[in-house]
């Protein structure tokens, strides 16, 4: 049962935990909808998750972010951010939803260590990219594992590059590479690629990609950073070593939708399905950035999606507001 703290004197729902909207999730979708939603003066919790500042924390430099023209560190970037949307007087709370109810009104939202209300929900927690599994992968990560092309292909410039994965994003994002690299390889698990005609075709045609089939990645070695990646012939069991300076996993990303499963309408691949801008299944619930978005994934895509949620919560708030003024003002006989 949901357990709503109750005010021991008065015995009502305590207010301290009921918000006019409960931001869940803190990349740039999350904290961008923060900075609008408490600028616009409505009581705005946001609920930064596992990694506060999202995906942006585990990368380095971000150059393509608009207005820092020298680049900015990613957990810097997500800092500004955060203190931006405090300064406005977002609240913060470094805990993990665990469980929603979206069919109550206010909604109900339970982390770890609390249960709030809501009068709208902007879900922004993202999406993460699938991982190979492999145990040297996690040592790796940021230090040539990388699962973002357009994020960290420049500091890979003369490298040997490897790309696995055989979809859209693995052919775009191996295409990037061969701007830096001094190879690309791409390994791809099967002998034939899942990514559309057009892109397969213009990989083909590519003379700086070269293709390895039937292979997955067993191993990776190094010492500081990736040095060696062990590929496996899943045909014949054979293991050998590629000399790479690189590692870009690009098999996929999955939504973080898992709380969400039984409440809304997701596609299916768990990617929150909107209807008219940023509004989910449920009237009063908005999403924005990677939870819905597998195309752009971008920070500044992602950005604007949450200012656009801001937007339209704001809007379905007022227009509730007045709702309810004009039916109180028919009541009065007005
Ligand atoms: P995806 O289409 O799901 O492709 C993932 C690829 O990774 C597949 O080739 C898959 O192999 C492989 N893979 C999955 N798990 C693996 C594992 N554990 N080990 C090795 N390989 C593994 O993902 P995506 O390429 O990121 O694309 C996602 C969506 O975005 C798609 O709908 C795509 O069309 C869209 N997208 C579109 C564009 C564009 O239109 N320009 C660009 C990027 C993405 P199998 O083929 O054997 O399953």
């Amino acid at each position: 049962m949901l357990n709503i703290d109750e005010n021991e004197e008065s015995g009502k729902p305590d207010k301290t935990k009921q918000f006019d909207v409960v931001i869940i999730g803190s990349g740039p979708a999350g904290y961008t909808a923060g900075i609008y939603t408490s600028r616009a003066k409505l009581k705005t919790l946001i609920i930064s998750g596992t990694l506060p500042g999202g995906q942006l924390m585990t990368t380095s430099e971000v150059e393509n972010y608009p207005g820092f023209p020298n680049g900015i560190f990613g957990p810097e970037l997500m800092m500004n951010m955060r203190q931006q949307s405090e300064r406005f007087g977002s609240n913060i709370v470094d805990d993990e939803v665990i469980e929603v109810n979206f069919k109550k009104r206010p909604f109900v939202i339970i982390t770890h260590s609390e249960t709030y209300l809501a009068d709208s929900v902007i879900i922004s927690t993202g999406a993460s990219p699938r991982k190979l599994g492999i145990k040297a992968e996690q040592h790796f990560a940021g230090r040539g594992v990388s699962y973002c092309a357009t994020c960290d292909g420049p500091f890979f410039k003369g490298e040997d590059i490897i790309v696995v994965g055989g979809g859209d994003t693995a052919l775009e994002e191996a295409a990037f590479l061969t701007k830096f690299g001094k190879t690309v390889k791409l390994i791809h698990r099967r002998d034939s690629l899942r990514a559309s005609k057009i892109l397969q075709e213009k990989a083909f045609e590519n003379p700086k990609i070269q293709f390895l089939w039937n292979n997955v990645i067993a191993d990776i070695k190094g010492d500081k950073k990736v040095v060696t990646v062990i590929v496996k012939d899943i045909k014949n069991g054979k293991e050998h070593s590629i000399p790479a300076g690189g590692l870009f996993v690009a098999i996929g990303h999955e939504p973080n939708t898992t709380i969400f499963k039984d409440q809304l309408t997701l596609d299916d691949k768990g990617y929150i399905v909107l209807q008219n801008n940023t509004r989910t299944s449920i009237d009063g619930v908005f999403a924005a950035g990677d939870v819905h978005d597998h195309r752009y994934r971008q920070a500044v895509t992602a950005a604007g999606f949450g200012c656009m949620a801001a937007l339209d919560v704001e809007k379905w708030l007022s227009e509730r507001q007045g709702r309810v003024e004009l039916s109180i003002n028919k009541m009065e006989g007005n």
